[in-house]
């Protein structure tokens, strides 16, 4: 039988980047974390792209998306300017400040989730303001999973509202600095079950090129980042892996405890090819087949050939 694979429901930031690294400037790149994530996504399974765009986004980004599966019903577009974001590297790509950050039409915005896309059976909601992410989730039908995002902004900032995202978010995504500000402890360990008390029962910590963790009922589970030998940007890589988990989710309309992990690999191999090139550049590149033979190598990787019992 043919298997109709869930849908993704991806609500967040649209964005033009400008862009400095190691590598030379670069500007008016499209970015933004909703862009990210579906287009990771979008590999895998159908997407349902909500975020606002203004006047001078061009058409072509919009026949991109389209191009690659995500329905973009539920872009907005305002008048005024799109959302832009302005940051530099490291010449080691280690760190990075934020020189701007533009919100322009994304001040005034308020998520309408189309009635078509009610019922997506995962929800993903980026990194926005909790309040926002409360609108969605009033608007959607019950998901079989709700994945969350969210940045040290929100959680000094508005760590009341967060608390009640919090509450109703099933998996919770978010780097280790995050994870600390957070829970107030530094061993990740000891801040995953403090969050585990805020209501998400299940969690995964980013931690860049040194892989992700998944906390969940008490067990610990890692997957590597995927060696490179060329890493451009690593801009949106945090996204990408969130696309690329909720793409491999929605796919196999499995959501247990065994496909989260499954779908670390995807998530992570996802994020590779993102940091391969500027922005989002190398994503729009990548095809299905491109993601096959990674996850190949990756599972040859971490291959350890039988038991690890103890020998005796
Ligand atoms: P990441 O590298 O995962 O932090 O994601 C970078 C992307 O997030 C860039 O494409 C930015 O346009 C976008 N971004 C930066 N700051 C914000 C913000 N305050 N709210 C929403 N999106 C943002």
């Amino acid at each position: 039988m043919h298997h109709t694979p869930n849908s993704v429901l991806v609500v967040g930031s649209v964005a033009f980047d400008d862009l400095e690294m190691p590598s030379g400037s670069f500007k008016d790149v499209l970015g933004g974390a909703a862009t990210y994530s579906s287009l990771a996504a979008s590999l895998l399974a159908p997407v349902r792209l909500v975020g606002v765009v203004g006047a001078d986004f061009a058409e072509s980004h919009i026949s991109m998306l389209g191009a690659h599966g995500v329905d973009t019903t539920g872009l907005e577009r305002a008048s005024g300017k799109t959302f832009r974001w302005h940051g530099r590297y490291s010449s080691d790509l280690a760190s990075r400040e934020s020189l701007d950050t533009q919100l322009n039409v994304f001040a005034d915005f308020r998520p309408k989730i189309p009635a078509a896309h009610r019922a997506s059976e995962i929800l993903l909601l980026g990194n926005i303001h909790p309040a926002l992410q409360l609108e969605v989730l009033e608007q959607v039908e019950r998901p079989k999973l709700v994945i969350s995002d969210t940045m040290n902004f929100w959680i000094s900032g508005e760590p009341e509202l967060l608390g009640k995202v919090l509450a109703k978010v099933d998996l919770l995504v978010i780097n280790d600095e995050e994870a600390r500000q957070l829970s107030g402890e530094h061993n990740l360990l000891k801040a995953a079950r403090e969050i585990h008390k805020r209501g998400p029962r299940r969690l995964i910590i980013k931690r860049g090129e040194h892989g992700a963790l998944l906390f969940e009922e008490g067990s610990v589970f890692f997957v590597p980042a995927f060696p490179l030998e060329s890493v451009l940007d690593p801009t949106g890589a945090g996204d990408t892996f969130a696309g690329g988990l909720v793409g491999y989710l929605a796919k196999t309309g499995d959501v247990s405890h065994a496909s989260v992990r499954r779908a670390m690999f995807y998530a992570s191999a996802a994020a590779s090819f993102c940091v391969e090139g500027i922005g989002t550049e190398r994503l729009v590149q990548a095809t299905r087949g491109d993601l096959g033979v990674r996850i190949e190598a990756f599972g040859a990787m971490v291959d350890y050939g039988g038991s690890l019992a103890l020998p005796h």
